[in-house]
C-alpha cells in the first residue's frame, strides 16, 4: 500500500447529488479495495502507477482549509464520503474525518455520512451533536460473499451493529450483486435484517458494470458466474425485472425508499 501525505488547496466541493450541497472527501483512493468500487475513474486524476486500492491520498491539511472554506460557504448539506470512504482503516491512525468534524461540529451543516467501516462509532461523541444522518452500505448480507468483493472493508456483523448504535440511520443497498444477492429470497432477507434493526428508509442501486468495473470483478469470478455476469451485462431487461422484483418486495416492507434506476 503507498500512502502519500498531500496538501489541497480545497476540500468542500459543490456536489450535484440528488439532495446534496457539498462533498467532502478527505482521502483519494481507497484502501477497502471494493472490487466493484466505481471511483477507479479517480485514478486518472492522480500519479499513481499502482492498481485501485493500493494507494492512498491523504488530504493531511483538510481540516485546516475546512476551517477556511466553511465560512465562505452558504448553509447547506455536506456528504462525507461522496466518493471514497472516509473511514478507510487509515483514519484510525491519522484522524483527518475526526478532525474535519471538529471544525463541523462548530457549524449547523447539516451532515451525511455514507461508510462501510464501524470506526465511524469512534466519532460518535461529535456525531452526536451534529445534525447528522448515517449511512452504512451492504451490497449484501452474506460475509463470505462479502469477503470476496469487500475484502478490506468492515464485516456485515459490524456494519449491523452501526445501525443498532445510531439511530438516525439509513442503508445504501447497492450495488446489488448479479447472481449473489439479487434473488427474491436474497433481497428478502436483507430487508428483514435492516427491519430488524430498526432502518426506516433505505436506497437501493443495481450493479453498473462499467469497463474498468468489469474488467475487476472477471478477475474475481469463476468461469460459470463471469458467463452468468455477461448475459445480465447484454440484458436489456435485467434492470427491469430487477426494479420489479425490489418493488414488489418493497411492498412488504415499511421503508422510506428510493431506487436509484
Ligand atoms: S469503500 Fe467505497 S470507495 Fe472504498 S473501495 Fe469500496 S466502493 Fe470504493
Amino acid at each position: 500500500m503507498k500512502i502519500n501525505d498531500v496538501y489541497c488547496k480545497s476540500v468542500l466541493s459543490k456536489s450535484g447529488i440528488y439532495g446534496v450541497d457539498y462533498a467532502l472527501n478527505p482521502y483519494t483512493g481507497c484502501e477497502h479495495g471494493c472490487v466493484y468500487c466505481y471511483a477507479i475513474f479517480m485514478k486518472k486524476f492522480t500519479n499513481h502507477e499502482e492498481k485501485w486500492g493500493e494507494f492512498v491520498d491523504v488530504k493531511i491539511n483538510a481540516p485546516t482549509v475546512l476551517s477556511k472554506e466553511i465560512k465562505k460557504f452558504q448553509k447547506g448539506g455536506i456528504l462525507i464520503s461522496s466518493v471514497t470512504d472516509a473511514y478507510q482503516p487509515l483514519e484510525r491512525k491519522y484522524e483527518v474525518t475526526r478532525k474535519c468534524l471538529n471544525v463541523l461540529s462548530n457549524h449547523d451543516f447539516p451532515v451525511t455520512f455514507l461508510t462501510k467501516s464501524d470506526l465511524i462509532l469512534r466519532d460518535l461523541d461529535l456525531i452526536e451533536k451534529m445534525d447528522a444522518e448515517v449511512g452504512v452500505t451492504f451490497t449484501t448480507i452474506d460475509e463470505n460473499i462479502r469477503k470476496i468483493f469487500e475484502p478490506k472493508a468492515s464485516s456485515i456483523e459490524k456494519r449491523i451493529n452501526i445501525l443498532e448504535k445510531i439511530e438516525n440511520n439509513y442503508v445504501f443497498f447497492g450495488p446489488i450483486l448479479p447472481v449473489f444477492s439479487d434473488s427474491e429470497e436474497k433481497i428478502r432477507e436483507a430487508f428483514t435484517k435492516f427491519e430488524e434493526k430498526n432502518v426506516k428508509c433505505i436506497y437501493i442501486d443495481k450493479m453498473n458494470l462499467y469497463p474498468n468495473v468489469w474488467r475487476r470483478i472477471k478477475e474475481i469470478l469463476d468461469h460459470k458466474t463471469i458467463l452468468a455476469y455477461q448475459k445480465i451485462k447484454e440484458s436489456e431487461e435485467y434492470p427491469f425485472l430487477l426494479k420489479k422484483r425490489i418493488l414488489d418486495i418493497l411492498k412488504d416492507f415499511n421503508f422510506e425508499y428510493k431506487v436509484g434506476w
